[in-house]
């Protein structure tokens, strides 16, 4: 099972990802998680990536791709996984396309639908470094701008699931579970 799971920030991915990931025995892969790691560990990477982390930015297309082709070359992802937080462009979609092994598709995109007010909301409790006022309205901006109309690109291929992601976690867990299971 090749499974993404897209939305904005505050939209519950993370949490989501890992019942999810869980339930279907496969890996969780967060983009977000990683870099944060690399940041902590002062890699180069993480030097790389942390001032664009900080300030909500995105970070390089080529430093993140070259990151995800990395961990989807381990043998645990070969089977399947649950990509959390990538692709979130144009460029790092079709990148995707490439890394899948030979004749492997993607089985489905999670499409976490939660209104902006909420997301404010709970960015603004959640209380991690990138989670300022400022840098959170760069964050929504950049996903509305960017990487928003890759849902349509996924929508277009017959693979977008839409899920409500407002209500209990573990209402929002049995929805995605269903939306997957009723696809398969
Ligand atoms: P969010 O709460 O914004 O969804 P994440 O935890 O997924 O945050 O990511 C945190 C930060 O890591 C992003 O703001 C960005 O700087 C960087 N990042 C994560 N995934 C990507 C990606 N696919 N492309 C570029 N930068 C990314």
């Amino acid at each position: 099972m090749r499974l993404l799971i897209f939305g904005p920030p505050g939209a519950g991915k993370g949490t989501q990802a890992q019942f999810i990931s869980k339930y279907f025995d496969i890996s969780h892969i967060s983009t977000g998680d990683i870099f944060r790691e690399h940041i902590r560990n002062e890699t180069p990477l993480g030097i790389a990536a942390k001032r664009y982390s900080e300030s909500g930015e995105l970070v390089p297309d080529e430093v993140t791709n070259a990151m995800v082709r990395e961990r989807l070359s381990q043998p645990d992802v070969a089977d399947g996984f649950l990509l959390d937080g990538y692709p979130r462009t144009p460029s790092q979609a079709s990148a995707l396309e490439e890394m899948l092994p030979e004749g492997a598709q993607l089985d489905g995109v999670l499409n976490m639908i939660v209104p902006e007010e909420e997301l404010l909301k709970r960015l603004s409790t959640r209380g991690r470094q990138d989670d300022e006022l400022e840098t959170i309205r760069r964050r929504l901006r950049i996903y509305h701008d960017t990487t928003e109309p890759l849902a349509d690109y996924y929508r277009d291929k017959g693979l977008l699931l839409d899920i409500r992601g407002v209500g209990g976690i573990d209402d929002i867990t049995k929805q995605i579970i269903d939306a997957v299971n009723g696809r398969s």
